[in-house]
């Protein structure tokens, strides 16, 4: 498929700027002509000049409701031929009209003579190569008829008076000086335009190209990993159940059998036990990672937040040894929706606040506040637990990395809670940071879209 480079949609934009323009230059004729002719009174025919200002007139009315209804048209292909062809006829037409005017003005003595070059950088610009050749050909064609036959007495020369080059139009080396420097100026502007504008044009395909195949490779890259992802989601997902019933049973046993047994057993029992749990932990995580990743979209709709931050702490707290700590929840229940997936965002604000719990001391005060900014919510949870080392923090959303204190303070981890919470604040457009001081506490900011209509 063949896409509308900039450099096309510039000529669509130019063709109207162009009408507008006309519309100018008409006028713009008008006074000329009449400041000309009654204020410096010089010999003019303000008849066939008036006409010619009506033609100019009435051809660009024309454009005008050709362009509005090429505007329409459809494919894209098919609307931008038009527009080259309106845009040919639009250059091709105001040579002839200032041809015209040139012949009723005083002919190659009138130095309006040069506005033709206008032309010749807006044709070179826009048109190929082969077209602003063309249009340069037909420039020269049309002054070198004018100049030949006024020379020779076929069409009739008018003059402007002594100050405009009088008695010129006839003298052969004149006439042969200024059509050559007319031609060699006019070849001159389309050749030096051209040469820029192919190499911008040639960059312009090359980039468009380069583009689309970067945006085909990283959808296929994206496309290689929600496969990857939909197959760990399988195997976590089939991994669960059997854990899930293998930890049931252990903790039954543990319960029921483990007085009449030697010590020996009941503690290789325990340990059975907090390795299956920590195995359901690890599948879990998988599943609910790459649950997310697998996903196309969001389920998106209006989410109180406070709602769901009550859920999430209210799983945080019934987790075993997550009781000790002092829980604030400030987020004013005026506050506006945030646009999110309700699930999603849930799971979010458990692991953060179970990370909070986990990573502190007894009594430690976590709290969760939230305000607007902008179109943003902004929500902050803050602990005053282990804190986090320096040099950690860059590496803490990493898929498996856990921090050196994390893991002597709370050995069963996996490191897959915050990557989790990054990749679904990334889904949500949101942003997420930490600052954090060791011994002091940490405090995770995000931010989250405010529900709009336009959300969906
Ligand atoms: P995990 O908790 O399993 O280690 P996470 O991905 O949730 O995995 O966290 C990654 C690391 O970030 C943790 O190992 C820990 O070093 C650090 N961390 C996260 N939250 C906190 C917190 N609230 N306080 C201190 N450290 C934290």
């Amino acid at each position: 498929m063949v896409s509308i480079l900039p450099v096309e949609q510039t000529l669509i934009e130019r063709v109207r700027w162009l009408i507008r323009l006309r519309w100018v230059a008409a006028a713009g004729v008008a006074v000329t002509v009449v400041f000309a002719y009654g204020v410096l009174r010089l010999p003019l025919e303000p008849l066939p000049l008036s006409l010619t200002v009506v033609g100019i007139l009435l051809y660009n009315l024309i454009f005008h409701f050709h362009q509005r209804r090429s505007a329409l048209i459809e494919p894209a292909q098919a609307r931008l031929r038009g527009i080259y062809q309106s845009f040919h006829a639009q250059i091709a037409l105001d040579w002839i009209a200032l041809t015209v005017l040139l012949h009723y003005a005083g002919g190659i003595e009138n130095p309006f003579l040069m506005y033709f070059i206008f032309h010749a950088i807006l044709a070179g610009i826009l048109l190929s190569r082969r077209s602003s050749y063309a249009q340069a050909a037909l420039a020269i064609l049309l002054i070198s008829l004018m100049t030949l036959s006024e020379a020779t007495g076929i069409l009739p020369h008018s003059t402007l008076g002594r100050s405009f080059g009088f008695g010129l139009h006839d003298d052969p080396l004149y006439i042969g000086v200024l059509l050559f420097v007319f031609a060699t100026t006019i070849f001159l502007a389309v050749y030096l335009t051209t040469e820029i504008t192919t190499v911008l044009r040639t960059r312009e395909r090359e980039s468009a190209r380069l583009d689309e195949s970067l945006r085909e490779a990283n959808e296929a890259l994206l496309e290689k990993d929600r496969a990857r992802s939909e197959y760990i989601l399988r195997v976590s997902h089939d991994l669960q159940s059997p854990l899930a019933a293998t930890h049931s049973m252990l903790s039954l046993v543990i319960e029921t059998m483990s007085e009449s047994m030697p010590e020996k057993g009941r503690e290789f029992l325990q340990r059975s036990l907090r390795r299956v749990e920590g195995l359901l932990r690890l599948a879990r995580g998988l599943f609910d990672l790459s649950r997310i990743r697998a996903s196309r979209t969001l389920a998106i709709e209006p989410i109180p937040l406070k709602q769901i931050v009550e859920a999430a702490a209210q799983d945080m707290l019934m987790r075993p040894g997550k009781g000790g700590c002092e829980l604030t929840i400030d987020i004013p229940s005026s506050l506006p929706f945030v646009a999110g997936d309700k699930d999603h965002l849930e799971m979010a604000f458990i692991h953060l606040l179970t990370n909070a719990a986990q990573y502190s001391l007894p009594g430690v005060r976590i709290s969760v506040r939230a305000h607007t900014a902008g179109e943003w919510m902004e929500v902050t949870v803050q602990d005053t637990g282990i804190g986090i080392p320096y040099d950690e923090i860059p590496r803490i959303y990493e898929e498996f990395y856990r921090g050196s204190m994390a893991k002597e303070m709370e050995p069963s981890g996996w490191g897959l809670g915050l990557t989790l919470v990054r990749h679904i604040i990334d889904r949500h457009g949101g942003t997420i940071r930490v600052e954090s001081e060791v011994g002091k506490g940490s405090r995770f900011t995000l931010t989250l879209p405010i529900y709009t209509t336009s959300s969906q």
